[in-house]
């Protein structure tokens, strides 16, 4: 069943600390990963400490290699830190069961990757059905909860399209729409403009930010500066270390970037129509 729906979010705060009395809904607390390899140590991450608040939109910033997917996957409950702690909606994960953190998973978060990882032989709406099968939603209930979910990225027209029959762009909102099925309170994103053109980018972070205005929490990871300016927030993260908090100025309105690049297109076209027409007159 769905969860029951969260208010709505307050107003950004324009406060980067955590004293602004919104509750936290994601917490990771000195947490560190180390990776052995060939007995090579790696520190991946060097005790992170982050908080996420309710109905926020976030970027982690950083270079390749500094540790930011290492943070989404064990944030996101995809692997476990090497020490510290990780807190969803109030709830330490530590002593969690490899069940209990694929039901918390599957209940909170909504997880998209760079590379969309959408099964190939696989249609749109059965891949976004995907956690609800896991789930033991029924399959009629699920047939119109992934129409749902895929009408909301704009693809209820590619139901049946197999990823080898969508554009990257479209690839990569069907992922969205297989984070959202589950109404997750939160929707973590790994780089989820890595792999695309500039224009099928800004279409998925005009989804991220529409799905943050109705209220989900929205934690995106990027090295792209821009990208990130996108989020109310940006943390920047190097070599495994928080180094910087800060709130976004001058905030990217994917909309009206889509706006722009339409009227972009819309005069490119008039004016090769005019030369065409000064060459016909001429
Ligand atoms: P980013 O996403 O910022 O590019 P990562 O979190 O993927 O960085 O990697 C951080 C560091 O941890 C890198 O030095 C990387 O080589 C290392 N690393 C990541 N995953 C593994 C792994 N499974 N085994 C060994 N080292 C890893
Ligand atoms: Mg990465």
């Amino acid at each position: 069943m769905a969860e029951p729906q969260q208010p709505a979010p307050e107003a950004p705060q324009p406060n980067a600390g955590s004293s602004s009395g919104l509750e936290t809904v994601l917490e990771a607390r000195d947490v560190t990963k180390s990776y052995v390899l060939d007995e090579l140590v790696v520190d991946a991450l060097r005790g992170v400490t982050l908080e996420v608040r309710r109905g926020e939109m976030l970027a982690i910033m950083g270079p390749s290699g500094s540790g930011k997917s290492t943070l989404m996957h064990i944030v996101g409950l995809l692997d476990h830190p090497t020490t510290g702690n990780v807190t969803i909606d109030g709830v330490d994960v530590s002593g969690m069961t490899p069940n209990e953190l694929a039901a918390m998973r599957n209940k909170r978060i909504g997880f998209v990757f760079q590379s969309f990882n959408l099964l190939s032989r696989t249609t749109a709406m059965t891949n976004v059905e995907l956690p609800l099968i896991y789930a033991g939603v029924s399959a009629g209930e699920r047939s119109r909860r992934s129409r749902e979910a895929l009408d909301r990225v704009g693809l209820g027209n590619r139901l049946t399209h197999m990823p080898n029959q969508l554009s990257g762009g479209q690839q990569q909102r069907v992922a969205i729409a297989r984070a959202l099925v589950t109404e997750p309170s939160i929707v973590l994103a790994d780089e989820p403009t890595g792999n695309l053109d500039s224009r099928s980018g800004v279409e998925v972070m005009s989804i991220l930010q529409d799905l943050n205005a109705q209220g989900i929490t929205v934690v995106l990871v990027t090295h792209d500066a821009r990208v990130a300016r996108h989020a109310q927030r940006v943390v920047h993260i190097a070599d495994g270390r928080m180094v910087l908090n800060e709130v976004v100025k001058e905030r990217i309105m994917a909309g009206a970037e889509i706006d722009q690049l339409d009227m972009e297109e819309v005069s490119e076209d008039a004016i090769a129509s005019l030369s065409v027409n000064a060459r016909v007159e001429s």
